[in-house]
């Protein structure tokens, strides 16, 4: 009886050290990844720094995953302004 409660310890133990290591890498990962991807606001893609397309539109700093949905915001930002100034004057 005592032999089978050491090796269930000693089971577990292996167990623990084998489970515990690769979820400790994972959440290490995961928490890089995080801090390096931003949402495209045109089409929702998650871009990382590296691979973004940064646009500094009205002093904020958007990224985008292309050049094609940086030019996309940036109309509809100046149709917003035209539509505003036009409905305003
Ligand atoms: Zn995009």
């Amino acid at each position: 009886m005592a032999k089978l409660l050491v090796l269930i310890l000693v089971g577990y133990a292996i167990y623990r050290m084998f489970k515990g290591r690769p979820e400790l890498k994972e959440v290490h990962r995961d928490a890089d990844r995080e801090e390096e991807t931003f949402r495209d606001p045109v089409c929702g893609t998650y871009v990382t720094r590296e691979d973004a397309v940064i646009g500094n539109l009205e002093g904020r700093k958007l990224h985008f995953c292309s050049m094609s949905c940086l030019e996309k915001f940036r109309e509809q930002l100046e149709t917003a302004e035209k539509n505003s100034i036009g409905g305003e004057k």
